[in-house]
């Protein structure tokens, strides 16, 4: 099989060809019709982050496509059931994390693409128990990104508690940013987008953000402050001083959300006295949930989401990858196969 290779941090990734995988007992294996190019894979390819994975390795954490085989312990029905692989490659199943409702924070978990292969290959295996069926009404190339993309903003709503006619600013209007939006739409928030591209901010727009700042021509602070603030800042861009912008653009009582990632372990200064004062929460928020997951595709399947996403080839993962870190993919990049 095809696969896209990290075979050294920093170099471009090798297009191989692989033996099909075999499902160990407890995985399936999947054909990959559907894969997402999430921007934690270019951080895994360059070896950005302090926990750094091993190469060789195929990375990619939004793999979508029919079960062919399964290993020992899992049901036969499995077979030609359309499935996603989501980051969360498995968990231990029995900490106090797993237990109520947070694999995601399981000490133990497994990462796709990261610690265990991904899907920027034409095959991938993956844990029966970590993989979420795709409902008939959402295609393989739109479960690609709300696999990542969705279920990592729509987690991040979720935990910023948003209710109707809160104020929700979203920093960052790409792949995830343009399901923020629409995510905080769905719960009943006014929204603010904001990003330095004219394109992005016309797709949110679209979306029904009810407010747009270019972060190139005007201060996003001042602008959100001029309407009173904002409730929740969810931020989705990987620069440590969009964090900075987006603590000061909340109103008193307001939650951070912190999402993105940057390279090098990035702080942000959080002054005492105005948080303590303002009532003011920094959250931290990691993809979401099995469930979180098939929640995601219930709304896409009732129409209640639309994905902005561009088809690629795999063997145009290099040109993608600086496509992405030079901000002209407009949404999603999926490798179709
Ligand atoms: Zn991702
Ligand atoms: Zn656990």
């Amino acid at each position: 099989m095809k696969a896209a290779v990290v075979t050294d941090f920093g170099k471009p990734l090798e297009i191989l060809e692989l033996p099909v995988p075999a499902p160990d007992p407890g995985q399936v294996l999947v054909r990959i019709e559907a894969s997402g190019l999430c921007h934690t894979d270019i951080h895994a390819a360059h070896g950005d982050w302090p926990v750094r994975p091993q190469p060789p390795f195929t990375p990619g954490h939004e793999g979508v496509g029919p079960v062919e085989r399964v290993g020992a312990g899992v049901p036969e029905s499995m077979v030609g059931k359309r499935v996603a692989i989501p980051w969360l490659g498995s968990s231990c199943g029995h900490c106090r994390y797993c237990v109520s409702g947070w694999e995601t924070l399981c000490l133990s978990q497994v990462n796709t693409g990261y610690s265990v292969d991904g899907c920027f290959a034409e095959y991938a295996v993956a844990d029966a128990r970590a993989v979420v069926g795709v409902p008939d009404g959402v295609t393989s190339l739109d479960a690609a990104p709300l696999t990542c993309a969705g279920v990592t903003t729509y987690k991040a709503i979720k935990v910023a508690r948003v209710v109707p006619a809160e104020r929700v600013a979203v920093f960052g209007i790409g792949g995830l940013g343009h399901l923020a939006v629409q995510y905080a739409r769905i719960v009943g928030a006014f929204v603010t987008a904001v990003d330095i591209e004219p394109d992005k901010l016309g797709i949110a727009h679209q979306l029904g953000a009810d407010q747009i700042v270019n972060a190139r021509t005007h201060d996003p602070v001042a602008e959100i402050q001029a309407l009173g603030g904002a409730d929740v800042a969810v931020v989705l861009a990987t620069n440590a001083q969009v964090f900075e912008q987006a603590y000061r653009s909340l109103r008193r009582g307001g939650r951070l959300v912190c999402v993105a990632m940057p390279a090098d372990d990035a702080v942000i200064p959080v002054p005492i006295f105005e948080t303590v004062v303002g009532g003011i929460s920094v959250i931290g928020s990691i993809v979401g949930t099995r469930q979180d997951l098939a929640e995601v595709f219930a709304l896409h399947a009732a129409g209640r989401t639309r994905i902005i996403a561009e088809t690629r080839r795999l063997d145009d993962v290099n040109e993608c990858i600086d496509e992405v870190l030079g901000g002209r993919a407009e949404g999603r990049l999926v490798f179709e196969f």
